[in-house]
């Protein structure tokens, strides 16, 4: 960060004159260019500086010397002349300036000659390029940090086996869930049931109430049901208003009562859904039973059976269990 080089800091208007140079000289070259110093160089090696503070301390000495305007150069340079070489850094720079205490540092080229010199208002803008360059590599890197945690969060969202709006497992959740106790229910010949629910007229409520507010009813079903099911069985968002009751160790007559008495009790909630004929929402469903040995190879069967019951339950007039 500081290994900017000083020649690409340094100023390179500058001007070197003679030890023989005249104060009117001097005086007259720093207020036509706006130079704040002059560097005194013998065959083009500097040996001295005039700053504008040396010219205010040699007038304040001898303002009232009769011709003092013809002193030269030699009278009045600093002769200590501090400078810094072409091939060091910002840095270096820096440091000699602080620890010199000094304003005005010329670049000496290769052959010994002034090529530039570096002021005050060249470090500042130096340091201001280098805080430049951090405050961007602050911003690179915080943006790819959050670019990180983005996908990581999306990783793990992947994973996630809930879903964010319901709170009730999401399909994923389901279809492992479904596996494991389908295989489980083979081994160990037990049967288990299911129950796929779908609100009544659902579309109607988003297009009276909107969208948000039908959002909310869903939490409020996903509610509902948490409160109203046994603790053994377990609920999945099946897709948008469907939702999947898994009710392991369950048999066909046990499950079909469960579900009816969601159905009758999600009634009395007395849910306000004004665009339905009975002004309150209800939720229709199907019921199945897995019962091994069985010809259903897989637990997508059991689920397309609830579907088919649910779709009666449709039919039938809704607000109700459908079994096919
Ligand atoms: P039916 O009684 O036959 O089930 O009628 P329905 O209007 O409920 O019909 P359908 O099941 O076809 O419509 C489901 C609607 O649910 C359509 C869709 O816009 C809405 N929906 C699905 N997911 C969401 C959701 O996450 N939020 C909201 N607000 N609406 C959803
Ligand atoms: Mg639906
Ligand atoms: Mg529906």
């Amino acid at each position: 960060m500081f290994d900017y080089s000083v020649t690409s800091l340094m100023t390179t208007n500058v001007l070197c004159m003679e030890p023989t140079a005249l104060l009117s000289e001097i005086v007259t070259a720093m207020y036509e260019n706006k130079y704040s110093c002059i560097i005194i160089a013998e065959n083009n090696i500097p040996i001295g500086i005039v700053t504008e503070r040396d010219v205010v301390h040699f007038l304040a000495r001898s303002y009232k010397e009769e011709f003092f305007y013809n002193h030269h150069a030699s009278d009045f340079m600093c002769t200590s002349l501090v400078a810094i070489k072409d091939d060091k850094t910002l840095f270096e720079a820096l440091t000699i300036s602080k620890m010199e205490k000094i304003r005005h540092l010329p670049v000496i080229g290769k052959t010994g000659a002034v090529i530039g010199v570096i002021t005050q208002s060249n470090l500042v803008d130096a340091y201001f390029r280098v805080i430049e360059g951090a405050t961007e590599i602050i911003e690179k890197n915080v943006e790819q940090k959050t670019k990180e945690l983005e996908d990581a969060n999306q990783r793990l969202r992947a994973l996630s086996l809930e879903d964010s709006m319901m709170k009730i497992g999401n399909r994923r959740a389901m279809e492992v869930d479904l596996q494991h106790t389908h295989s489980a229910s083979i081994r160990y010949n037990t049967e288990y049931s299911v129950a796929l629910f779908d609100l009544d007229f659902f579309k109607k409520y988003n297009d009276y109430y909107g969208h948000p507010a039908g959002d909310a009813l869903l939490k409020q079903v996903a509610e509902f049901l948490k409160g109203t099911v046994r603790d053994s069985d377990r609920l999945y968002r099946y897709g948008g208003e469907e939702i999947l009751l898994l009710m392991p160790r369950t048999d066909l007559e046990s499950a079909k009562t469960l579900a009816e008495r969601v159905v009758q009790e999600l009634a009395l909630e007395k849910m306000a859904h004004e665009a339905s004929a009975l002004g309150y929402l209800t939720i229709s469903g199907g019921v199945s039973c897995f019962n091994p040995p069985s010809e259903y190879p897989s637990w997508k069967e059991v689920v397309d059976k609830a579907d088919k019951g649910l779709y009666l339950a449709k039919e039938k007039g809704r607000n109700q269990i459908g079994v096919e």
